[in-house]
């Protein structure tokens, strides 16, 4: 995958290309880290549906099983869904600290946001003050703009490439979290 730290095995690979290609909802399960390898824990799969959020919108979502710690997570963004993170996604890991790395498939690739001590720190600095809900605004307002890419399309331009890279560099630099993004084709999946 595009991070240095974690290896996925293309077995893997492409099961979370079929999962978000193929199935109308969101799936999300744990990863098990053994060498640095994450594979998915067939074992803890739940299958979500559409539910209404904070704003009142129509999205949707998925429950982990509860009795696992979260510290590598995987879920998918079905075809309905925007083929990028919410603001709910990267702000979970944000704030979850026991959260590790977080992967999310989408029909144009792989999203990995990665938590690091520096993004717990900054956390535990800025919960329950203004600055919290400013970075809050500022992570759905950067996601907007990659919303804005044509989402009909599987594979992506190098321009609307572009916009997804640096788009994800400027809420890891605000967060101290790592977002990074390989499309399917990067991949060889
Ligand atoms: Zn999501």
């Amino acid at each position: 995958m595009c991070d240095d730290q974690y290896i996925i095995t293309q077995e893997t690979l492409q099961w979370m290309k079929n999962i978000a290609h193929d199935y109308p909802n969101e799936i999300c399960t744990h990863l098990i880290s053994y060498n640095q390898t994450l594979y998915v824990n067939k074992d803890s799969i739940s299958l979500g549906g559409p539910r209404m959020d904070d704003e009142g919108n129509i999205r949707q979502s998925c429950e982990y099983n509860r009795n696992l710690i979260k510290e590598y997570i995987f879920h998918s963004h079905p075809f309905s869904s925007g083929s990028y993170p919410s603001k709910e996604d990267v702000m979970k890991v944000f704030k979850h600290t026991e959260t590790k790395v977080s992967i999310i498939a989408t029909r144009w690739g792989l999203y990995t946001i990665k938590n690091s001590d520096i993004a717990r720190t900054h956390y535990k600095n800025i919960k329950n003050t203004n600055k919290y809900n400013q970075l809050l605004e500022y992570v759905k307002q950067k996601l907007h703009d990659i919303g804005r890419i044509n989402v009909n399309e599987v594979e992506l331009t190098l321009e609307q490439l572009n916009i997804i890279l640096i788009t994800l560099n400027k809420i890891s630099r605000k967060t101290a979290l790592s977002l990074k993004f390989c499309s399917w084709k990067e991949l060889q999946v």
